[in-house]
């Protein structure tokens, strides 16, 4: 298959779709890359790393949509890319179509065929395409509340660590899934007193056994939690009730009770955050005070660390890219049930039900 890599065009967008070393997977199974100059030059991966990797550099979107089959990206295509869009392109790249009717209408009248990351599943049932960003932020989550607890940003003054003779910070986890549990293993790594809060019985055993006495684990009742916060110089907000806006688990009223200078990080602002007073913010100014805690809020943190985060999210894509270029779109679907879940639109339908539901459009 002719597979196509433009570079990003969302506003600080560093991420590739196709890392050089996944090109050099997909050409020696003797599929042809084309790749946009330059499309991965903010990360490092030059143009010469593509043509080693067997890849060959086109100067502009337009050829390399013009010269593929498969357009592999990172995130959902800008309305340029839509309009280059035809019926025999597949499109595989992270959507997000609920909240987006204007893309899904853009791609509902390209005919192409759309696989979302966001929605291709896993044996258990879990999202294995999103989960290397939810790694990526909840191990970012600690090192940026270590940053923002310094008092030169702002902070308490106080180490995450702590040092001989002087207690360590703590630290609440509010969820403790993928993000929450990659948060506490950077936290502990880093020497808090950490405490992850959940309302899954069975994840607080596994997380018990997981880390033994590392961490405490606690049910995340509204006693519980107000309880945290009052303590915590640094709390993390990682729930996730799938399919849901976040949880308000920190009230404005609870916030008032919170150390001057301690820090929320709230990595489920994406799904509209799970402190009250929160709101999205981006990496050119990240952070804002409320009752004198400072508050992190990036709905993209991964894009702070493209490079890894590149890595990481081809770890998970290339197998599906492989099995996707090897079988042809319609066949792999057909093999794999869990890549078929990926599918959000083709021959101008939406085949996904909870985006047709969610925009009102026949499924
Ligand atoms: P996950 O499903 O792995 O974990 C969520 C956890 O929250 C589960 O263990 C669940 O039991 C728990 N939970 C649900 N309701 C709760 C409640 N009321 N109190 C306490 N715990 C509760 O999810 P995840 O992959 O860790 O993702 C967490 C959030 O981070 C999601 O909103 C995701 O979209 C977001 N995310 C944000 C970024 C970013 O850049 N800001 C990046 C990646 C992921």
């Amino acid at each position: 298959m002719r597979i196509g890599v433009p570079k990003e065009i969302k506003n600080h967008e560093y991420r590739v779709g196709l890392t050089p070393p996944s090109v050099a997977e997909l050409v020696s199974a003797g599929h042809e890359v084309v790749v946009e100059t330059n499309a991965g030059a903010g990360i490092d991966f030059e143009d010469s790393d593509y043509v080693a990797a067997g890849a060959t550099i086109l100067g502009t979107a337009k050829e390399v949509f013009a010269a593929a089959d498969m357009i592999v990206k990172v995130k959902e295509p800008q309305p340029v890319e839509i309009a280059m869009l035809e019926p025999r392109h597949l499109l595989f790249t992270y959507l997000h179509l609920a909240p987006d009717p204007e893309q899904a209408k853009g791609l509902i009248a390209s005919g192409a065929t759309c696989i979302a990351y966001e929605t291709v599943t896993a044996k258990d049932g879990s999202l294995p395409l999103l989960k290397p960003m939810s790694e990526v932020a909840g191990r970012m989550s600690v090192q940026v509340g270590a940053h923002y607890l310094e008092k030169e940003q702002g902070g308490r003054g106080v180490l995450l660590g702590g040092v001989p003779g002087v207690a360590p910070a703590r630290v609440a986890i509010l969820g403790g899934g993928v993000s929450g549990v990659n948060a506490a293993q950077m936290a502990v790594g880093m020497r808090a007193d950490v405490t992850i809060y959940d309302i899954s019985n069975a994840r607080l055993a596994e997380l018990d056994m997981f880390f033994s006495s590392q961490i405490k684990t606690a049910y995340a009742s509204k006693a519980a939690i107000a309880a945290a916060v009052r303590q915590a110089h640094l709390v993390i907000g990682a729930v996730l009730v799938p399919g849901a806006a976040a949880p308000k688990l920190v009230t404005r009223d609870m916030l008032k009770t919170m150390k001057r200078g301690s820090v929320l990080v709230d990595i489920a602002i994406d799904q509209g955050g799970c402190f009250e007073t929160s709101h999205p913010t981006t990496h050119s100014d990240p952070v804002f005070e409320v009752d004198g805690v400072i508050h992190y809020c990036v709905a993209n943190m991964p894009g702070a660390v493209a490079r890894t985060s590149a890595f990481a999210l081809n770890n998970a894509t290339l197998p599906f890219a492989m099995a996707l270029a090897n079988k042809g779109a319609e066949a792999a679907m057909k093999a794999d049930p869990h890549l078929a879940a990926g599918l959000n639109i083709s021959n101008g339908k939406v085949r996904y039900k909870a985006v047709a539901d969610a925009l009102g459009l026949p499924y």
